[in-house]
């Protein structure tokens, strides 16, 4: 996969506020944020996007949904929060590394653009 502006916050070579780091994954705030609070989620591992996970990404999957919940309680989201993952060009993906958004801290419109 190619070095994306996420490959290089996970190598340092560029700025984040990170909120939260473990072996697997990364996350930190989103530059441009859509709500009071806006984290992505992204993995260490080079997945482009979510149509490119494998069965042999199953657990690491998993972990990224515990860790929304986790960054969540940390961030003190108790109210709810919404969870995104855009893939593709129609899905809205514009950082080709899988990322999840978190957004909360205020009530969410449904549906999205
Ligand atoms: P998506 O449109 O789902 O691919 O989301 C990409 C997100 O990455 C957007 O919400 C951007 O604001 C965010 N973003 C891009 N560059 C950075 C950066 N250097 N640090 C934090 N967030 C970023």
């Amino acid at each position: 996969m190619t070095e994306t502006i996420f490959s290089k916050i996970i190598s340092r070579e560029i700025p984040a506020d990170i909120v939260y780091e473990d072996n697997l994954c990364l996350a930190f705030r989103d530059v441009n944020p859509q709500a009071p609070v806006h984290v992505l989620v992204i993995p260490k591992e080079a997945i482009a996007k979510l149509s490119d996970a494998e069965p042999q990404n199953h657990a690491l999957m998993g972990h990224l949904l515990l860790t929304v919940k986790r960054v969540a309680e940390q961030l003190e989201l108790k109210n709810g929060y919404r969870v995104v993952i855009n893939c593709g060009d129609d899905g809205g993906q514009t950082v080709n590394h899988l990322h999840l958004h978190i957004l909360g801290g205020r009530s969410l419109s449904w549906p999205p653009g």
